[in-house]
């Protein structure tokens, strides 16, 4: 960019012992709905994640001898503060990562608000286990302590709501952390830093350094004062940090990629699967971890499924994200909208039927977008199984439909992807649900819904869609160290 332009663009500082701090060199950050660079965000490295590290290890004494009571109360608060600035934040973060202004209103900020007072409140209320031996005279009590210092790593898609989601559970069970954002997506997580010292979190025990995975992340990856890394982002990014991390023996909790089916029987209720499918499969444009690419429909119901489905997804109007009456945003980077395009011409070289959006429908844009990331809902049916479109993670806004005869046969070729995170089923036979949610091999099966949580349960997948869970017991123990005392009397 020229001086001129350079003026107006926003640019981040490090966070790091309670202070904000420049970095010597940025990196460019695009807006996806313009295709204009907005934003620079520091391109830190070993040496800005050494002086975060070093902070939050002097953090840690006081901030983990504080009663669960207390920093419950301080995370309330910061819950409040963010809450405040909901707006505020609902805006950068569309403009930030391209996704329209109602989900981030209505989904990714409530959700970050959400996630500080959910683990404000679970951490209140954990219980350890003591077990008896009266033949020996002993009891054998656990007691659960904070590791140290955490290592937090998020993607681009959901970025203050999966951060938050890292952050919450660990500084409420008395770790610090350093974390370290998507450098596509920065800016909220840098608006959420100047909001903690006013909700009453210490310095050090909060630091953010911004940058790219190559460097800034695998700084924090191998450093050896962290002995835990929470992960979320792409399977190939989570072997790299794997091979990283195994000299030191981290504790890593990986949340991964999905290849996520949606298996519809012929007595499925097409009113709510229907609109929930298009929903499933093309929230946030596809760029959710959880949404389906995948459909199973039963034959007997595959063409009216199909015309239906076409005819609801073609509904969803792609525009501008901050205009509110838009349903699809932008992509995140230009790159990224070339790779789901090649899987659309991918698909249509095998044989298969491109039946709305990519290449098929005119996608109008308003005069300032024409250089945005943008791409319709696509449709894509007659597709093999073996076909990389339905075999890798696309994260885009497009599905693949394709039939199927037997429970026996959807199951396995449900199960036939290396990944195993999210399935939907739909059907109204009970026994018919509990059956197939037993046999997928996936971490999460909503049967006749979609995305409808319980942050206290486990959340998380199986094969190459993860290793560990998160939740309130599951982060609890992720983020503890474990102790068993064995008292004689
Ligand atoms: P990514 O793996 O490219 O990046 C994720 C984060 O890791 C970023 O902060 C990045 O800078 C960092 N990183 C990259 N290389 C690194 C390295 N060598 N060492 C340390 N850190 C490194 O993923 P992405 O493209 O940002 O996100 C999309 C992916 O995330 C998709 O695969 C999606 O399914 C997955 N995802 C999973 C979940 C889940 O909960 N399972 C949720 C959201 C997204």
């Amino acid at each position: 960019p020229t001086m001129a332009h350079s003026k107006a663009l926003l640019v981040l500082e490090n966070f790091i012992g309670g202070k904000f701090v420049p970095c010597s060199s940025y990196i460019d950050s695009y807006n996806p709905s313009t295709g204009d660079v907005y934003c620079r965000v520091p391109d830190s490295g070993r040496e800005e994640v050494e002086a975060a590290v070093k902070a939050a290890k002097a953090a840690f004494p006081i901030w983990s001898s504080k009663s669960p009571l207390e920093r419950s109360q301080i995370l309330n608060k910061l819950a409040d503060l963010i809450e405040h600035d909901l707006e505020a934040f609902a805006q950068a973060e569309s403009k930030d990562q391209g996704k329209t202004i109602m989900f981030a209103r209505t989904v990714d900020i409530p959700r970050a608000v959400h996630n500080f007072r959910f683990f404000a409140s679970s951490i209140l209320h954990h219980v350890t286990e003591c077990t008896e031996m009266p033949a020996l005279g002993c009891m054998h009590y656990t007691s659960r302590a904070p590791v140290g210092v955490a290592g937090l790593i998020s993607p681009w898609n959901l970025p203050l709501y999966l951060l938050t989601w890292k952050i919450a559970p660990a500084i409420a069970c008395g770790n610090t952390v350093v974390a370290k954002p998507s450098e596509m997506t920065s800016v909220t997580a840098w608006m959420m830093c100047k909001l903690l010292d006013k909700a009453g979190v210490p310095p050090g025990v909060v630091n953010v350094v911004f940058g790219t995975g190559a460097k800034a992340g695998e700084a924090l990856v191998c450093h050896p004062d962290v002995p835990l890394i929470s992960f979320t982002g792409s399977t190939l990014t989570a072997q790299r940090i794997t091979e990283k991390s195994a000299p030191h023996c981290k504790r890593l909790s990986l949340e991964l990629g999905g290849k996520n089916p949606a298996i519809i029987f012929d007595d499925a209720d097409l009113s709510q699967c229907i609109p929930t499918t298009v929903r499933s499969s093309f929230a946030n444009q596809g760029e959710i971890c959880l949404c389906t690419s995948r459909i199973f429909v039963q034959r007997g119901i595959y063409n009216e499924f199909l015309k239906k489905f076409v005819a609801e997804a073609k509904k969803w109007k792609t525009g501008n994200p901050s205009d509110p009456t838009s349903d699809v945003g932008a992509l995140i980077s230009k790159e990224h909208l070339e790779k789901v395009r090649n899987y659309v011409k991918k698909a249509q070289a095998e044989g298969a039927r491109v039946l709305c959006g990519e290449g098929v429908d005119p996608l109008a844009l308003p005069p300032g977008n024409q250089k945005g990331y943008f791409m319709l809902p696509t449709v894509i049916a007659e597709v093999k199984d073996e076909s990389c479109c339905m075999q890798e993670e696309i994260f885009g806004p497009v599905t693949c439909v394709v039939a199927f005869d037997t429970e026996e046969e959807v199951i396995e070729r449900a199960n036939g992807v290396k990944y195993g995170l999210a399935a939907t089923v739909w059907s109204s036979n009970v026994g018919r649900v509990h059956r197939v949610a037993h046999r997928l091999q996936s971490g999460l099966v909503w049967t006749n819904c979609w995305l409808v949580r319980d942050l206290n349960l486990p959340f998380g997948g199986m094969k190459a869609s993860g290793i560990g869970r998160e939740g309130a017991k599951d982060s609890y123990e992720f983020f503890t160290e474990v102790k068993t005392i064995t008292i004689k009397h």
